[in-house]
Order: structure tokens, then sequence, then C-alpha cells
């Protein structure tokens, strides 16, 4: 199912339209899109720029209308319902904005549920969740249910859950759009430690802020990628300097 030398995914002219007739809406208008593994690339644009709808192509939560999407060189238009989620399961990790947890279930059940959906065995399940959650400052707080967590928190431990899989892909829609000042920065700084181990990240956001911290920007306009452009991100390593003369 990988192609190893394939890129972590691949859009190829890809269209989005919702509706028929006069209730037609054009979301997507021809976007083509690579992104190579260890890249970290935050999508920006307007409300109702399209955004979230390539977000759910990308996530394999949705289908083009027409253009093909490529994950690790599978193409998704070509598999069934049953394979498109074990390759969801496998390839992606989500981080939405809402957090989207489990109420009434621990930390540790919510980041341990993708490896019981992937058939992974209670031991290691356990072991790989705990590892999750340290890595986002959350050994301390395992057995807290989602109500018992601050927003930041509990956006700490959808990141844990959405890494615990080691996804090809982890996809972010607005994730710190429900976020104070503080818990934003948190959550920004994993993304960084995570993009700086490897992980290749999409990012969707608004906030210029919060695109600072991509490697990569894409820049969303009615449908249409109008800017695509490579920057230093913030607290990085610092710009090389050109030698200077004695
Ligand atoms: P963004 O996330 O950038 O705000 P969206 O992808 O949600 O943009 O929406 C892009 C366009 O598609 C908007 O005009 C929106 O109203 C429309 N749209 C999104 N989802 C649907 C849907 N399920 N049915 C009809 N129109 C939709
Ligand atoms: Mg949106």
């Amino acid at each position: 199912m990988t192609a190893p030398e394939a890129p972590v995914l691949e859009v190829r002219e890809v269209s989005k339209i919702y509706g028929t007739g006069d209730a037609r809406v054009h979301a997507l208008r021809g976007v083509s899109l690579t992104v190579e593994r260890g890249d970290y690339v935050a999508i920006m644009g307007a409300s109702g720029s399209g955004k979230s709808t390539l977000m759910n192509i990308l996530g394999c939560l949705d289908v083009p209308t027409t253009g093909t999407y490529l994950v690790d060189g599978t193409d998704v238009g070509a598999l069934g319902d049953r394979q498109l989620a074990v390759l969801r399961n496998r390839k992606i990790g989500f981080v939405f904005q809402s957090f989207n947890l489990i109420p009434r279930m621990s930390a540790l059940a919510n980041v341990e549920l993708p490896l019981a959906y992937g058939g992974v065995g209670v031991g290691a399940r356990r072991r790989r969740a705990l590892a999750a959650l340290d890595q986002v400052g959350l050994g301390d707080r395992l057995h807290h249910d989602p109500n018992e967590l601050s927003g930041g928190q509990q956006q700490r431990v959808a990141v844990a859950r959405a890494l615990v899989t080691a996804p090809s892909l982890l996809l972010a829609d607005e994730p710190t759009g429900n976020l104070d000042t503080t818990s934003t920065g948190d959550v920004l700084r994993i993304l960084d430690r995570l993009s700086s181990a490897g992980r290749t990240i999409v990012l969707i956001t608004h906030e210029n802020d919060v695109a600072a911290h991509a490697k990569r920007v894409i820049r969303l306009v009615d449908g249409r990628i109008t800017e695509d452009h490579r920057q230093a991100p913030v607290d990085g390593p610092p710009p090389r300097l050109a030698a200077v003369a004695p």
C-alpha cells in the first residue's frame, strides 16, 4: 500500500462542488499541492475560501468532485470505504478546533482509542498512549476526564491521540482557535517540537501568528491557491549568517 519514495500527500487538480443547480457552490477550483515528508505547512485563507473542504479531502473524510488525491503514493479515489477507514487510522492524525475528545473517558483511554481501532494489543496500547501523553506534558493527567481538563490540556490530549499511531501526516484544523494565548503557545510549541522531530504537519489557520510557526505557507482565495512560499519558522534555527570579512 505504500510507495516509500512518494510524497506524503499529492493533490492534483482537485475541485469540489457542493449541491446542485442554483445551490451549486464551487468550494475548490483546481487545487494542486505536494507535501514531502517532514514539511510543516500552514494553509491560510478567509472564511469560506475552502480551507475546511481541503482539510476534509486531505484527511480522506470527503472525496473531490474531480481530480486526484494520493497519500503516500496511494490513490485515495481507488479505495473502498473499508480501505479508506484503515488508511485514515494508520496514516492520518487529526486535531480539530473543538478537541473532539470522548466525554466520560479518561485522557489515557481517549489516546488509546485509535490504537484499539487499529488492532494494537492492550499492553502496547497502554505503553504508546503513556508515551504520547508524556510527549505533550500530560503524564500527570492520565486519569482525568475531558471535563476535568482545561481547553489547552484537552487539545494536548487531542494532539497525543493524533500522534499515538505514528501517522504519516498530522492534520490540524484551527487547532488553537478555541484556546487562550498561553494554551495556544503550549500547543504551538508541541507542534514545533514534532516538526523538528521530522513529523509532517498540515495546519489550517487564519491567524498569522500561528502560520508563522510553519515552514511553508499556502494561501487559498475562493477555492484557489494564490500563494505558496517557504519561510523561516519563528523560534527555529537562526538563518545562516554570511561570513563576515575581517
Ligand atoms: P473555510 O473553511 O475556508 O471557511 P469551507 O471549506 O468551509 O471554507 O467552505 C468553502 C465554501 O463551500 C463556502 O462557500 C461554504 O459555504 C461552502 N460549503 C462548505 N461546506 C458545504 C456543504 N457541506 N454544502 C454546501 N456548501 C458548503
Ligand atoms: Mg473552516
